[in-house]
């Protein structure tokens, strides 16, 4: 009955969460076929949408005033709660 298929899509049929996508495409583990899926997910979900435009913000950001080192993930995360528990 779905309209398209999700290769997000576990084996086990256990059905994936938005916060699942994102972790997949942020990790750099995605494929093109899903992140052409998760692109048209974005354009409807608005939560997914800021949350990956935040983490890539943050993440250019850190990069730039870091000498392109890499960027510790608990930094990342500790910037995202703060920027969620303003909004
Ligand atoms: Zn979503």
């Amino acid at each position: 009955m779905s309209h398209l298929d999700n290769p997000f899509s576990k084996p086990s049929g256990e059905k994936v969460t938005c916060l699942e996508m994102l972790q997949v495409i942020l990790d750099g583990e995605a494929t093109e076929e899903q992140h052409l899926y998760f692109k048209k997910h974005m354009d409807a979900c608005m939560p997914c949408y800021k949350s990956f435009e935040l983490d890539m913000q943050i993440r250019q950001l850190i990069k730039s005033k870091c000498c392109g080192g890499q960027v510790p993930e608990d930094l990342v995360d500790r910037i995202k709660s703060q920027v969620n528990s303003i909004s």
